[in-house]
């Protein structure tokens, strides 16, 4: 894959991300859910690394998408500074320092603490005073097995719900939970936890307290739990291509990767036997061989995990490292691969006719997990976007 238009910085490494493929993402999954299911995109961490704004201006005008899920306020600030009017909501604690903020851009707050609504309704009054008459919409966050954040389920908790209903300058939007499990083969703990969801609401229900929107899957839920889209399910690492799991079935649902990751070969020597390569001298070759120096390293994310483990590919074949991967360069063998030169084109991860490299295979190799991996692709990478085939946009961060 050879990209035009690159700039200078994409020379020596750049990820590549195909918004049609988060499109096609997006489609897939939306066809297990039914078509009144309010699809929220999971974009906290700059889109699992994958960058938040270009992926939320794409998706913004899907058909059946309600908005954007962050884990912070100061990440859906961006999403309304780059010009993004879809709802926002931020599925962590947010601090009241930025209540005021988050009530004048409509950004929907998770709550779970009885100060937290009091310090909405001062947020509000201050609002007020200043001529924005804005409600607070929230969403109370029912915590059915995670431990995490979150009400319990509990009869004695519907006093916070009530709470909440009661407090001026709040209205009651939504009403979800979280699974710890449902990316195992194994589905008693998250149709435990959904059972739990499910009579508190109907608990609510019953004492007066009906919140339109009720939500609980994630993307292994949307896969495999059809019973528990409600009003709303919330995607995130499916939206970028990636399995939640190992565990998933994937015979049900075809995910394309959207990320992919590319750079060049600087330097080739040969050396000989006896010779070691990379700090700590842990490998040592045993033949001559030929090794190709790559510029990146774990200040990219190409983690120290991997050294000695992992495969890139160059010219279609599998290229393994060579020792320790260093914070901005490391070696591969190339002897077998006499088409690799200094200028070469090497894939880090992705594709190359019948070859691949996956996140999933990077992530379970290095310790992380794909989610961690994905997250933390450093930000001196640049990202550059591409939509039928073009690249539509370079994202390059100043400060790193
Ligand atoms: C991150 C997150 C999601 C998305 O989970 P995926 O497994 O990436 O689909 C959904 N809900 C909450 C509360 C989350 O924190």
């Amino acid at each position: 894959m050879r990209e035009e238009n690159l700039t200078p910085a994409c020379q020596r490494l750049y990820a590549r991300i195909d918004l049609d493929a988060i499109k096609s993402n997006v489609k897939q999954l939306k066809s297990h859910l039914s078509p009144k299911c309010q699809f929220i995109a999971v974009v906290k961490a700059d889109g699992y690394g994958h960058g938040a704004v270009p992926i939320a201006r794409e998706l913004e005008e899907t058909e059946g998408l309600w908005g954007f899920a962050t884990a912070t306020a100061e990440e859906a600030f961006a999403l309304r500074r780059a010009g993004i009017t879809a709802p926002i909501l931020v599925l962590g604690y947010a601090f009241p320092e930025s209540y005021e903020q988050m009530i004048a851009e409509q950004i929907r707050f998770t709550v779970f603490r009885e100060d937290t609504l009091t310090e909405i309704s001062r947020a509000c009054k201050i609002l007020e005073k200043k001529g924005i008459h804005e409600k607070a919409r929230v969403h109370i966050k029912v915590d059915t097995g995670m431990n995490r954040i979150g009400i319990k389920p509990k009869e004695e908790e519907t006093a916070f719900v009530e709470r909440a209903f009661l407090t001026e300058g709040v209205a009651v939007e939504g009403i979800f939970t979280h699974f710890a499990r449902a990316d195992e083969v194994d589905k008693t703990s998250a149709q435990g936890q959904l059972k739990l969801f499910c009579r508190f609401v109907e608990l609510l229900e019953k004492k007066g307290y009906r919140i339109p929107m009720r939500h609980c899957a994630n993307s292994a839920g949307i896969m495999e739990m059809p019973e528990a889209g409600m009003d709303g399910v919330r995607a995130g690492i499916a939206l970028y291509g990636l399995w939640p799991s190992q565990e998933m079935r994937r015979d049900q649902i075809s995910l394309t990767p959207a990320l992919s990751l590319y750079g060049r070969i600087v330097y080739v020597k040969e050396i000989e036997a006896g010779e070691a390569v990379s700090y700590g001298g842990h490998f040592v070759a045993e033949r001559k061989m030929r090794i190709a120096t790559i510029p990146a390293g774990y200040a990219d994310g190409y983690c120290r995990g991997l050294s000695g483990k992992a495969h890139v590919l160059i010219c279609g074949r599998r290229a393994p490292v060579l020792g320790r991967i260093c914070m901005d360069q490391f070696m591969v063998d190339v002897t077998d691969i006499p088409g690799a030169v200094e200028g070469t084109l090497v894939t880090l991860i992705g594709r190359e006719g019948e070859e691949e490299i996956t996140m999933e295979e990077l992530g379970e190799m290095s310790g992380r997990f794909s989610y961690e991996f994905a997250c933390c692709l450093g930000k001196r990478v640049p990202r550059v976007y591409i939509k039928k085939g073009r690249v539509v946009e370079i994202r390059e961060e100043e400060n790193f």
